[in-house]
């Protein structure tokens, strides 16, 4: 028999028009159409042309100085130092271009790992394919979380509601329904269509696809769909801004000493013109934007290949500071392999051998198989949970594949034990509709008929749910009166062992009816008995729980499952004290004072529904923690967008959940949020290293320059040198540091204050404390060679060498912040490092020694003893660095203790 609403003239028009049918197209077909009208993607925007994103390099306040700088140099005269300064110009832009295209290249590549599947009917069978691959015509079920794959014209709808925000700027989902609509209807009243890209919230639904990729209505709209990654996150901006800052600072101490030079030293105007150029070079820090979105994109980067794809940039810097995780149970910190191992029915208990979703084993009872024939309730327990059910099992490669829900897999593996045949039984009692299971309601109902037209409804649920519902159980093929107490006493025992509880009910309908609503399920349901299955918690979670634990954030276990289920499995994964638990109503009863007080030092939350998880995270927020929060349906959307960073389930996540959050899991896995948050903190370190690196490198040039003007001397190194030093020491060394693994201790430290400032007293002072280090020595040399009656170039030579010598040493302070660095790993530890050294020696070699770069760089070959004196100084800030760590360390020590 049809079901009524396919009997719609509409409907059926429609579907011939597309020639299609209610069994959906065959695969023959929709390849045929799928080269006619091409793959359901929009075109993606273009990029920025090669040329404008060159260009764009010179778009920066210091470019434009320079280029400046070069144009007057050439107009002094000065031919050589302007083609070098339009030269480095040229070079750091062609740098920056590449690595510009890299970190985009790679986050690209990471927002392709997130596919888009939508669930299609073809050959009449249910398939989940690539949204790509749809074509006018193919058959697609909608269910809430899903987002909309293509145009549809809806044929079948229950209570559907759409979010068509983004593309009529509704706020409200509006409701669906499948009555024909007028041709001249606005875009937000056709009800009976659903539009690609649009977020089903509520409900389910089937269609059929008119249209695909750029015929869609958002392809209409958009045209391009606007994929490029923007690569900006707070502390980039917070960093640009410092940038601006800095660079007007240093152009206004540049004009006072040019204007010192001319008026007090003696200088020419030409020489102190160039004189401040070399200042302004030095002292700006054109490498740093450039190594800060290096390093956040090898973040996100190694994230992703630990399996958490971060959506939104600036969650890598948030995850970094996270305090508080909050996290489901099932499939996050447990396998979500579900296996059942008792039931309970009035009369009797039995308990279920086997493991996994294979139905090699046995219903016992005290130990002795039975016979599953003679057993009436248990047998009509066992075909309820096989009828209102959606998973399917497979056996391929002697494997048995669940697709779909494994608490569903799990009965239909109870099932298969208890003797019972899928296909067969389907055929015999076919089910008419359906109610999906939603955390909301935590049930499940569906409606079926057999042969001899009795009507009757399966429901399976959480146990306290269908208690509410139920006023009858069956008893040795009576129906009595449900016995609360009963129920109750055994549902303690199930959950006391771990075990997640369903119970089963039934009932038989008088009429024959062809849709099933709430109302049918509010009497006369009969309970038949009450199920429990295992799902062991992951070994990788356990580990990860006592992890986070002692990288200082707490770890929340927040579930719809029954109270003593999740403490028990929050015994075996460490979280909670094993007895501590608040239930959803509970929290219902607490104000927000009391909730405040109370969430310290729960763990553990059952029972609750996704309202909670909101009300959570803005407690905990109000505490000033930084929450991390997972989620998977609809429902979750609201929390996940509320927590600083919301983590989406990849694998049975909802898209409208992915939509909301900052980051996917791909494993579903807890112990892959943890990672993130070692990548999290890594990548704020090595930002910090970077600058750590840089600054006091500019310091300390800067510094030697102002040193020569205030002295009345000739300039130590010439701007030229500058350039040349900071451009290869940024692509060498600052890059390396891109690259640092983790410290031994990051996750032993507790979260950083995320209103720490970029700027601390620390870093200021480290600024300040190397770069007088570097000056001292490089000035110091280059007085020294002068004073041994050197050439001016000979001097310079040594001082440009020493300074890139100070550096190579302080880069591998720099590899350990407060650390010490007296270890072999300090040099085994970063691969990239030595071959940034390496590379710097062949370059500073060249530089020193090959006349072509003594032509440009004005530099000379410099003696043995020259080099010893380099080494031997340079080698000074290793252990000055060290020293200072040490007190560092000590002073942090002291804090630490007095303020427990
Ligand atoms: P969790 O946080 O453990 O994932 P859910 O909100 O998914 O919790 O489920 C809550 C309760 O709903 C479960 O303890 C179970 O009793 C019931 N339940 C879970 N899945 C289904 C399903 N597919 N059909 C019916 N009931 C279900
Ligand atoms: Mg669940």
């Amino acid at each position: 028999m049809k079901h009524k609403q396919w009997h719609s003239e509409a409907t059926e028009i429609i579907l011939q028009t597309l020639q299609s049918t209610e069994h959906g197209l065959s695969s023959s077909i929709a390849q045929q159409r799928l080269s006619e009208y091409g793959y359901n993607r929009l075109p993606v925007a273009q990029k920025k042309s090669a040329l404008a994103r060159f260009t764009l390099q010179f778009h920066n306040l210091l470019i434009y100085i320079l280029l400046g700088a070069g144009a007057i140099t050439a107009l002094l005269g000065h031919w050589i130092d302007s083609g070098v300064i339009v030269g480095v110009v040229l070079i750091n832009a062609i740098i920056g271009y590449i690595q510009e295209g890299k970190a985009e290249r790679a986050l690209d590549a990471i927002s392709q790992m997130l596919s888009h599947q939508a669930n299609v009917i073809r050959d009449g069978k249910h398939l989940s394919i690539d949204a790509d691959q749809l074509v006018p015509g193919d058959i697609v079920n909608l269910q809430s979380g899903d987002k909309v794959p293509a145009d549809l014209r809806l044929l079948k709808s229950r209570e559907l509601r759409i979010d068509e925000a983004m593309l009529t700027g509704e706020s409200l989902p509006s409701e669906k329904n499948i009555q024909p609509c007028n041709d001249n209807s606005a875009l937000g009243d056709r009800h009976c269509m659903a539009y690609s890209g649009t977020l089903v919230t509520y409900g389910t639904a089937r269609g059929v696809v008119v249209s695909t990729a750029k015929l869609t209505e958002i392809g209409r709209i958009s045209e391009m769909l606007d994929s490029v990654s923007i690569l900006e996150t707070p502390l980039l901006r917070r960093i640009g801004q410092f940038g601006r800052w800095l660079t007007l600072t240093i152009l206004l101490i540049t004009s006072l000493t040019f204007i010192f030079g001319l008026l007090f030293r003696g200088y020419t105007a030409t020489e102190m013109f160039l004189a401040a150029v070399g200042l302004a070079v030095a002292a700006i820090p054109e490498g740093l934007p450039a190594i800060i979105t290096i390093t956040l994109a090898i973040g996100v980067q190694a994230m992703a290949r630990r399996n958490a794809i971060i959506r939104r940039l600036p969650a890598v810097e948030t995850l970094g500071s996270v305090t508080v995780i909050c996290s489901d149970k099932t499939g996050t910190l447990t396998c979500n392999e579900m296996t059942v191992q008792s039931i309970t029915l009035v009369e009797n208990q039995y308990e279920v051998t086997g493991v996994g979703y294979s139905p090699g084993g046995k219903i016992t009872q005290n130990s002795t198989e039975i016979d599953t024939q003679s057993h009436k309730t248990l047998r009509e327990l066992c075909l309820s949970s096989m009828l209102c059910n959606d998973a399917n099992l497979q056996l391929t490669n002697e494997q048995w594949v669940l697709h779909g829900d494994p608490t569903e897999g799990a009965l239909i593996t109870l099932a298969l034990k208890s003797e019972l045949d899928y296909e067969l039984e389907n055929r015999q009692f076919p089910r008419i509709d359906s109610i999906p299971f939603e955390s909301e309601h935590r049930f499940m109902a569906t409606l079926h008929h057999d042969h001899q037209h009795q009507y009757f409804i399966c429901v399976k649920g959480a146990p306290e749910r269908l208690l509410e519902m139920c006023s009858l159980q069956r008893h040795d093929g009576e129906e009595t009166p449900v016995d609360i107490e009963f129920w109750e006493q055994h549902m303690s025992r199930m959950a006391s062992m771990g075990q997640r509880i369903l119970a089963i009910a039934t009932r038989k309908l008088e009429q024959p009816q062809q849709d099933l609503n709430f109302d049918d399920l509010e009497k006369d349901l009969v309970l038949l008995g009450m199920v429990g299955m295992i799902d062991p918690p992951r070994e990788e979670a356990i580990k990860a729980v006592s992890e986070s634990h002692s990288a200082g954030i707490q770890v929340k276990m927040i579930t719809g499952d029954h109270a003593e289920t999740a403490v028990a499995i929050g015994r075996i994964l460490g979280i909670g004290d094993g007895k501590s638990v608040l239930t959803g109503n509970d929290i219902d009863q607490m104000n927000e004072n009391e909730l405040k007080a109370a969430i310290n030092d729960i763990d553990v939350f059952a029972r609750t529904s996704p309202q909670h998880k909101l009300r959570l995270v803005s407690c905990y927020q109000s505490r000033g923690d930084i929450v991390a929060m997972t989620g998977d349906g609809v429902n979750d959307a609201p929390a996940l967008k509320r927590a600083d960073v919301g983590v989406a389930m990849g694998m049975k996540g909802t898209s409208v959940a992915r939509e909301t959050s900052e980051m996917v899991l791909v494993d579903d896995n807890f112990a892959s949020i943890v990672n993130a948050v070692e990548e999290g903190r890594t990548v704020y370190d090595n930002i910090k290293k970077s600058i750590l690196f840089i600054l006091p490198t500019n310091g300390g040039e800067a510094l030697t320059i102002l040193a020569a003007i205030i002295t009345g001397r000739l300039l130590p190194i010439t701007p030229a040198q500058i350039l040349w030093v900071n451009m290869i020491t940024a692509v060498t060394l600052a890059l390396a540091l891109a690259f640092e693994p983790a410290e031994k201790n990051l996750m032993q430290r507790p979260p950083r204050d995320p209103s720490e400032p970029l700027l601390t007293k620390f870093l200021i002072w480290r600024v300040i404390f190397v770069s007088l280090i570097l000056v001292s020595g490089t000035f110091g040399l280059f007085l020294l060679e002068r004073g041994n009656g050197m050439s001016i170039e000979y001097a310079r030579t040594v001082a440009v060498n020493m300074l890139v010598v100070f550096e190579i040493f302080y880069l591998f302070n720099s590899r350990f912040i407060s650390e010490h660095a007296f270890k072999l790993e300090t040099f085994t530890g970063n691969r990239y490092a030595i071959y940034a050294v390496l590379t710097l020696i062949v370059f500073q070699a060249l530089f020193t020694y090959s006349s072509p770069f003594q032509v440009l760089f004005g530099t000379e070959a410099i003696s043995q003893q020259s080099w010893l004196n380099i080494i031997l100084v340079g080698s000074s800030v290793f252990f000055l660095v060290e020293i200072e760590k040490f007190f560092i360390r000590k002073k942090q020590r002291n804090i630490i203790s007095t303020e427990k």
